[in-house]
């Protein structure tokens, strides 16, 4: 892949480009944007043509030692630094560690160690950082001096979901490059492309679109968690289908038996997510599809306040709008937006490890302090 095959991200591209023609590359990039939308993929292809001994105008040769090492993923001048490295420490107390947070000793021993390092193979080295947003104060502290002048021509690329988690030190040391969501059409249309061999997702099954279009919006434009989505086993859009027809029905006496099968649900594609995302561990993996759960409920609340005055096809569940109407006669629009307010906080109890096993029974039992006890 070359920098001008990057999926809808032109503008991004266009400054790398630009850069890369006139010579004047910042040694610290932040690659912004939602999680899905390309920024690793564009870091990886930056990454190979900075380090190409080559280069055929803007593009990586392909045929140089440099890009054959690179290719084969064993090229000595590349790294990638991502929270979970804490399990391949020097240090075996520190592999015991749970990796939350992008830790300090994983930047120390990883990144600002071995910048020290000559290049052994290209003319530079570069360092990209996945879920930079999650490098703590002491990490972000230890980088600076690095991203202000990194020792031995070497590049860093910090891929950050939050801006706002970044310290504002930080960010004046590097160039933002901002990544944009993805329309609906497109993600349809990559979808079906994509999934010509599966018969529920090609462009010929309209049950297919459905899921796509409900993937897209759900997840706020992003083609990467789209796609992640749409390939779990057993089917995580069953599961959403489910869990909307529950939540539309729901009682308070059944709290503690659909808390439980959210839980089960939110663990049941895991050995499938396992498959596509290795490098994550088993701990963040339950973490993340906790968090669909959530934002699956966030979304259907959202859908129930905005029913009375936008249409059917406009929500997110715009698929079982039968179920989003009974949900908003059975909760006011104040009753929703406080369920939201509670979910996020639940997604924040998630994010921090607490009460993770008890998340969905905290919900649904608060869901009772709403209009959901006065219907029968
Ligand atoms: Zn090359």
């Amino acid at each position: 892949m070359n920098l001008s095959e990057i999926f809808c991200q032109d503008k991004a591209v266009n400054t790398l480009t630009r850069a890369f023609e006139t010579g004047r590359i910042p040694h610290a990039y932040i690659f912004e944007g939602i999680d899905g939308i390309g920024k690793y993929t564009t870091a990886n292809v930056w990454a190979k043509l900075l380090l190409c001994k080559s280069p055929v105008k803007n593009d990586a040769c392909g045929k140089c030692p440099s890009c054959l090492a690179f290719d084969a993923d064993s090229h000595p001048d590349f790294h990638h630094i991502y929270k979970e490295l804490i399990k391949l420490s020097n240090d075996a107390n520190k592999r015991k560690r749970q990796a939350i947070e992008l830790p300090v000793d994983v930047i120390r021993e990883f990144l600002v160690d071995k910048v020290q390092l000559k290049p052994s193979l290209s003319e530079s080295k570069v360092f990209i950082v996945s879920e930079a947003e999650k490098l703590n104060k002491a990490s972000q502290n230890l980088l600076l001096k690095t991203l202000e002048e990194p020792p031995n021509k070497s590049f860093i690329i910090l891929l950050c979901t939050k801006l706002e988690d970044l310290l504002p030190t930080t960010k004046s040391r590097c160039q933002i490059v901002h990544f944009r969501p993805l329309s609906e059409e497109k993600i349809i249309e990559y979808l079906a492309e994509k999934n010509v061999n599966k018969p529920a997702l090609s462009e010929a099954s309209p049950k297919g679109e459905q899921e796509a279009k409900f993937w897209a919006r759900l997840t706020g434009g992003s083609l990467g968690q789209s796609e992640l989505l749409t390939q779990l086993e057993p089917s995580f859009y069953g599961i959403k289908k489910e869990l909307i027809e529950r939540l539309s029905k729901f009682q308070v006496s059944d709290a503690v038996d659909f808390a439980q099968w959210l839980n089960s649900s939110s663990s049941a594609p895991s050995e499938s997510w396992q498959k596509l995302k290795p490098d994550t561990s088993k701990s963040d993996l339950s973490r993340q599809a906790k968090k669909v759960i959530v934002s699956i409920i966030i979304s259907a609340f959202t859908d129930a306040m905005k029913i009375s005055f936008a249409g059917a096809d406009k929500m997110t569940h715009f698929d079982q709008s039968a179920q989003i109407k009974r949900l908003a006669e059975r909760f006011c629009p104040e009753d929703c937006a406080d369920i939201i307010e509670l979910c996020y906080e639940m997604i924040r109890f998630i994010d921090a490890s607490v009460n993770e096993k008890l998340v969905f029974e905290h919900l649904l039992l608060n869901c009772a302090d709403y209009g959901i006890i006065k219907v029968s």
